[in-house]
């Protein structure tokens, strides 16, 4: 089976980009919990955390500490749940390692419900974060 999330890093599948460096590779969730909510991925492929290397997490956790201030900055949040389902029976659906940044307003319930926007919102969300990665 090909990757869902390879595919997407290399430009076969469409997403909605929000940045990438020479290892990671930032983009929307197509069905987010909250506006703004962004997957990170290695740009190499691993099924999940534990079978990638030490060098790859740091990495990923790095780009969280890139871009999630500009996430929050973008759709006018005041924090974000960071999330990972690791394994099947964490809920794991894409075995391609990613971590998720759902972003939070204060006061707004933190619900776990995918929604499912417009491609026009989700593009527009994109170009508010791009924007405020400078
Ligand atoms: P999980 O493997 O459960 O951590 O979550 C996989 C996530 O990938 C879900 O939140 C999906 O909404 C998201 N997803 C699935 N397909 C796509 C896609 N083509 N583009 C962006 N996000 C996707
Ligand atoms: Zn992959």
């Amino acid at each position: 089976m090909p990757c869902l999330f390879c595919a997407i890093v290399s430009g076969e599948i469409p997403c909605q980009k929000v940045y990438e460096d020479a290892s990671t590779f930032a983009f929307l969730d197509i069905g987010p919990v909250s506006e703004g909510h962004t997957l990170i991925v290695p740009k190499t492929h691993a099924d999940n955390l534990a079978s990638g290397s030490a060098e790859t997490a740091q990495q990923l956790m790095a780009t969280v500490y890139r871009i999630a201030p500009a996430i929050l900055k973008a759709v006018g949040a005041d924090g974000y749940n960071l999330g990972m389902n690791h394994g099947e029976a964490a809920g794991q659906d894409v075995f391609h390692t990613h971590l998720h940044i759902m972003p939070r307003k204060v006061g707004v319930p933190r619900v776990f419900t995918k929604t499912h926007p417009s491609p026009e919102l989700l593009a527009a969300t994109a170009a508010a974060i791009r924007e405020a990665l400078g």
